[in-house]
C-alpha cells in the first residue's frame, strides 16, 4: 500500500524556498516598474525578536523609520499579527499603515477605520473557552493567559515541561467541549480561534480587496511561523517569503534572519526612491522640452 501512495506523495511535494537575493535583479526590475506596491509582513519573529515575554518586544527605532519612508515613497504597508490588535498597534505605532490582528480576525485600515470578522456566536464560544480555562490554568506558574477580542492564547515560554504538559491537557479537554474551535500552535504558544473560516490568508486577502491593488501590483509577505503559512499558500501571486526557516513552508523564498529583513526593507526603499527620482527627472525634462 505503502508503494503505491509514493508517487502521489512526490507529486504534493511543495517546492523548498530560495534565497530572496538570488533572484533579487529580477525582483528588483518588477518592483521598479509596477504602479502599485504592497508591503506586508508579519509583527513578532519577523520585525521584532522574539522576546520571553510577549509584552517585552520593541520595534528598533530604524526599522520604524523604514516603514515610514517605505510608507512615504507610495507602498501600502501592511502589519499582519496573531496578536490582538489594540497590542500590535500600540507595540509598532506607525501612522496611516494597515494593521491585522488575531489572526485576520480584525483589521484596521490606515485612517483607524476598524473591521470585525467574528460573529457573535463565534465570540461567544471563546468566551466560554475562556470561562472554562482560566480556573485550571490561571494558577498555573509560567503559563500564561491572553484573552484578545476573538480569540484566547495560551503561552508556554516560561513554563516547566510539567506544566506545560497540564495546559495541553486543558485545551485537549476544551476542544472536546466546543468542536467549533480551531487550535494553532505557534512558538511556545497555543491558540484558540472561534472557527475555522478566518486566518492570515483572509485578512491579506481582504486588505487586497479593500485597496483596489491594480492586477500588475507587486506585494510582498514576510513571515516566520506556522501562522503564517495561511498567506504563503494564498497569496499565490505574491512575492512570500519566510524568515528563519527554510523547510516545510509554502513560501517562495527564504531570508536567513531579521538582518536579512532589514537589508530587503533598505533595498526596497533605494528602488523606490530611484523609481520616483527618475519619474520626476522625466516629468522635469518634459517640462522643459514643453
Ligand atoms: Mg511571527
Amino acid at each position: 500500500m505503502g508503494s503505491r501512495h509514493r508517487p502521489q506523495t512526490l507529486e504534493i511535494r511543495v517546492n523548498p524556498p530560495r534565497p530572496l537575493f538570488s533572484d533579487w535583479p529580477r525582483l528588483a526590475r518588477r518592483l521598479r516598474t509596477t504602479r502599485s506596491r504592497v508591503l506586508l509582513t508579519d509583527f513578532d519573529g519577523t520585525l521584532v525578536r522574539i522576546r520571553r515575554r510577549p509584552g517585552d518586544v520593541r520595534l528598533s527605532m530604524e526599522i520604524r523609520r523604514l516603514l515610514l519612508a517605505i510608507r512615504d515613497e507610495g507602498s501600502v504597508v501592511g502589519v499582519v499579527s496573531g496578536r490582538g490588535l489594540e497590542d500590535l498597534v500600540s507595540l509598532v505605532a506607525l501612522p496611516g499603515i494597515w494593521y491585522a490582528g488575531s489572526h485576520g480576525y480584525r483589521l484596521r485600515d490606515p485612517r483607524g477605520r476598524m473591521i470585525s470578522f467574528a460573529t457573535l456566536a463565534e465570540r461567544r464560544r471563546i468566551q466560554r473557552a475562556i470561562g472554562w480555562l482560566r480556573p485550571r490554568l490561571g494558577h498555573i506558574t509560567g503559563v500564561k493567559l491572553e484573552v484578545k477580542h476573538a480569540s484566547v492564547a495560551v503561552h508556554y515560554r516560561t513554563a516547566s515541561p510539567l506544566a506545560a504538559r497540564r495546559a495541553e491537557e486543558a485545551i485537549g479537554r476544551v476542544l472536546e467541549r466546543e468542536p467549533g474551535l480551531r487550535l494553532l500552535c505557534g512558538k511556545k504558544v497555543w491558540e484558540l480561534l472561534p472557527g475555522d473560516t478566518i486566518d492570515k490568508g483572509t485578512a491579506v486577502r481582504r486588505l487586497l480587496d479593500e485597496i483596489h491593488a491594480p492586477a500588475d501590483r507587486f506585494v510582498v509577505y514576510l513571515g516566520d511561523d506556522t501562522t503564517d503559512e495561511s498567506v504563503f499558500r494564498k497569496l499565490r501571486d505574491g512575492v512570500t517569503i519566510v524568515v528563519g526557516r527554510r523547510g516545510n513552508t509554502a513560501a517562495r523564498y527564504y531570508l536567513h534572519s531579521l538582518a536579512d529583513v532589514r537589508e530587503f526593507l533598505l533595498r526596497w526603499l533605494k528602488i523606490t526612491r530611484e523609481a520616483a527620482g527618475k519619474g520626476s527627472r522625466q516629468l522635469k525634462s518634459r517640462h522643459r522640452r514643453g
